[in-house]
């Protein structure tokens, strides 16, 4: 095997320097895939669950899984994700490709390539900036993208993609992945395709969760089967050093309850921004490194447990009604480690346009309907699985004019009337 293509199941290993002490972040038991939502009408008979362990490296400080599910599994048809339907996520993505078409002074001789590009909402925003796209994707979303006009090619990105995106299109002047980076499991064949794709001096810009943010804000819900990796600067760099690239800047964003966006360079180059000098030094000072850093997240994700559970067994004993709001992948990930059921929550409301609606939550049978029910339902108490944009959603749930009571579960669990 290719160096840093993780084989399937168990690591003994760290995934980037290959260390093999390794220490417990936390351990969220067996758990289902956070992606594979079963329609409701299906006679759902079994359902396969997988260890979810969070594990960091004492050398490089990567926080990662210690148990990897194969990517055919995660990845399949039945990939319930689609970015065109958030409407704050294609607005972020129009912006972040302006953004980057300027700074780094991108024309129509240009060529964009998006590394996991989903529906192609971020190369619809290069489009409109006047620059020549390509995207590739593994799962079946790609047709959508190739028939809303987004030439996309459908295979997980590696060698043998970056050789079909130059023979289809050229090289590449940048390439990008958002929230796509932590997921990939043959990383060695993705940065080999990477230095293939990319013209001399190319551009590698991604955005992932970002491991401070996580440890800042007790989001254990980050962690799901798909997320490999938790990133650090720290080890990002170390990753980066072993091949022919070099990090160049860093900025933080609030996407997702706080990412990074990474700005990579293809070859050895010495104009490195002070952000990223700046960001290992406060890693350091942080904790990253320190075992009781990954203790106290750990008891905090516990006291946090405890809380909501309590919460909602006393709401219940009180004969209150109770509903899920929102659900992103990161929900399943909550649910099941506080072992929240249907008992508890009979339903969780999500936006008319999801694709998780008339599905059961993975784990439970907690079905997914759409929020057009809550004037008429009318739920006296709203657990916000999307806690990361709590004031966005207090202030849309104002406006349409809910009442009742939000319970926030993280970073601590909040009640907040509407
Ligand atoms: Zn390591």
């Amino acid at each position: 095997m290719l160096k840093h293509d993780l084989s399937d199941g168990v690591q003994n290993k760290c995934q980037i320097c290959e260390n093999e002490n390794l220490e417990l972040v936390i351990d969220l038991g067996n758990q289902p895939l956070a992606d594979k939502l079963r329609p409701i009408s299906e006679n759902v008979t079994k359902e396969t669950s997988y260890p979810l362990v969070q594990v960091w490296c004492s050398n490089c400080g990567l926080n990662q899984l210690n148990y990897i599910c194969p990517s055919e599994v995660m990845f399949g048809d039945d990939y319930n994700y689609k970015t065109g339907v958030t409407k704050e996520l294609v607005e972020y993505q129009a912006a972040m490709a302006a953004e980057l078409t300027h700074s780094l002074g991108l024309d129509n001789g240009d060529l964009v390539c998006d590394l996991g590009s989903n529906d192609g909402t971020l190369l619809r925003g290069f489009l409109d900036q006047g620059v020549q796209v390509i995207g590739v994707e593994p799962t079946d979303i790609a047709d959508v993208a190739n028939q809303d006009g987004i030439p996309t090619i459908r295979m997980p990105f590696g060698e043998a993609a970056a050789n079909l995106v130059i023979e289809k299109s050229g090289k590449v002047t940048l390439a990008t992945a958002t929230n796509v980076f932590a997921h990939v499991q043959k990383l060695g064949d993705f940065l080999r395709g990477l230095d293939i794709v990319l013209k001399d001096d190319g551009w590698f810009c991604f955005e992932n969760h970002y491991l401070g943010s996580i440890l800042d804000r007790s989001q254990y819900d980050t962690i799901y089967h798909e997320h490999l990796r938790s990133l650090s600067v720290s080890a990002l760099v170390c990753l980066f050093e072993q091949y022919n690239f070099s990090v160049l800047q860093i900025s933080q964003t609030k996407r997702y309850g706080g990412n990074i966006r990474v700005l990579v360079r293809k070859g050895r180059h010495n104009q490195i921004d002070g952000s990223v000098s700046k960001l290992i030094d406060s890693e350091r000072e942080l904790g990253f490194f320190k075992s009781s850093t990954y203790k106290n997240f750990r008891e905090n994700a516990q006291d946090t447990k405890i809380g909501l559970i309590q919460a909602l067994i006393a709401l219940k004993k009180e004969g209150k009604s109770v509903a899920g709001y929102s659900l992103p992948a990161r929900a399943m990930t909550l649910i099941n480690y506080v072992g929240i059921d249907h008992d508890l929550m009979p339903y969780i409301v999500e936006q008319p346009s999801s694709l998780k609606l008339n599905k059961f939550v993975p784990g439970t049978r907690i079905p997914v309907i759409s929020n057009d029910c809550l004037e008429t339902k009318k739920p006296d108490y709203l657990v916000v699985f999307a806690w990361h944009l709590k004031e966005e959603i207090l202030s849309h749930l104002r406006e349409r004019g809910i009442k009742g009571t939000c319970i926030f579960p993280l970073p601590k669990v909040e009640f907040v009337e509407l």
